[in-house]
C-alpha cells in the first residue's frame, strides 16, 4: 500500500533530508586519498546524531554495520565501511545515507571523484545526475510510476552506459523502504498512479559496461559483474500541488561569520 503524507510530515522529512545534504558538503571536503571508508563512516555518524533526535537508518537495518554504505568503483551499492579500505587518486565513491528524524526517514546518495578522474567517469557521474534531474521531473500527481522509470531510459539511450535493473527506488516514510518500488526503466502510463502526498527515492544506478550484478562474499557489496564503473544518484521528492520538491536538500537559512 503507498501511504500518502501530510505536508506537515513532509516538512519534517525535509528536516532530516537537509541534514543529509549538510553531510555530503562535509563529505565533500573529507574524501581525498588515503581516507579510509570507516573514516567517513564515524565522521557521518557523529555528524546526524549531532542534530538532537536524528539517527542513521541504515546502522543495523537488516543487519548492516555501517551509517553510510560506501561502495568504491565497480561496487554499485551497500560496500561496507572499511578502516582497511583506503580511497585512491581516480577512484569515485558512492556514498548512501538514510536519516530518520521525528520518526520520519530520508534517504539520499551521491557518486564523489577522488582527486582527479578520468573523461570517461566524468561523463558517467553527469549521464546518472541528469537521468536523476529527469525523472524528478515525472514526479508529479497524474505521472505514473513507469514515466519515472523511462526518463532514466531516455536519459541513458545512446550513452552507451547500463542501467542497473535489479536494483530499485522506493517510497519513503516512517520506513526507509515503503511501498511503491520504483524502477530505473518503465512504460509511460503504466505503474501505480501517482499522488499528492507520495513521497519516493528516486536513485538511478548506471554502470559503463553491463548492466549485470552480483554480489561479493561479504554478502553486502553489490558490484558489476565485469569489473565497470557505476555511479548512484539519489533523492528523496515529495509529490505535491506545486510540483516535485526535493527534501533532501540544504535548506535556505542565515549563517553568521
Ligand atoms: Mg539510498
Ligand atoms: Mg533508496
Amino acid at each position: 500500500m503507498i501511504e500518502l503524507k501530510t505536508p506537515d510530515e513532509i516538512e519534517v522529512i525535509a528536516r532530516g533530508g537537509s541534514i543529509i545534504a549538510q553531510l555530503f558538503r562535509e563529505l565533500s571536503h573529507r574524501i581525498a586519498p588515503g581516507v579510509s571508508t570507516l573514516q567517513l563512516d564515524s565522521f557521518a555518524e557523529a555528524f546526524i546524531r549531532s542534530t538532537e533526535g536524528a539517527v542513521p537508518v541504515f546502522k543495523g537495518l537488516y543487519g548492516f554495520p555501517g551509517s553510510l554504505c560506501t561502495s568504491i568503483n565497480e561496487e554499485v551499492v551497500h560496500g561496507i565501511p572499511s578502516k582497511d579500505r583506503t580511497l585512491e587518486e581516480g577512484d569515485i565513491i558512492s556514498i548512501d545515507v538514510g536519516v530518520r528524524l521525528g520518526g520520519w526517514c530520508s534517504d539520499s546518495a551521491r557518486t564523489f571523484p577522488v582527486g582527479e578522474i578520468d573523461a570517461e567517469t566524468e561523463r558517467l557521474l553527469n549521464v546518472t545526475k541528469d537521468a536523476l534531474e529527469a525523472a524528478i521531473e515525472l514526479a508529479v500527481p497524474g505521472s505514473h510510476v513507469g514515466d519515472i522509470g523511462h526518463a532514466v531510459e531516455e536519459t541513458v539511450a545512446g550513452t552507451g552506459f547500463s542501467i542497473v535493473r535489479d536494483l530499485v527506488g522506493h517510497g519513503v516514510g516512517r520506513k526507509v523502504h515503503e511501498d511503491p518500488q520504483v524502477p530505473n526503466y518503465g512504460r509511460p502510463g503504466t505503474g501505480a498512479l501517482l499522488k499528492e502526498g507520495m513521497v519516493l527515492a528516486i536513485e538511478p544506478m548506471i554502470a559503463v559496461g553491463t548492466h549485470q550484478i552480483r554480489t561479493l562474499a561479504d554478502r553486502w557489496t553489490m558490484v558489476t559483474a565485469d569489473g565497470s564503473a557505476s555511479a548512484h544518484f539519489e533523492h528523496t521528492v515529495a509529490l505535491t500541488e506545486g510540483g516535485p520538491r526535493i527534501l533532501t536538500l540544504e535548506s535556505l537559512r542565515v549563517e553568521s561569520h
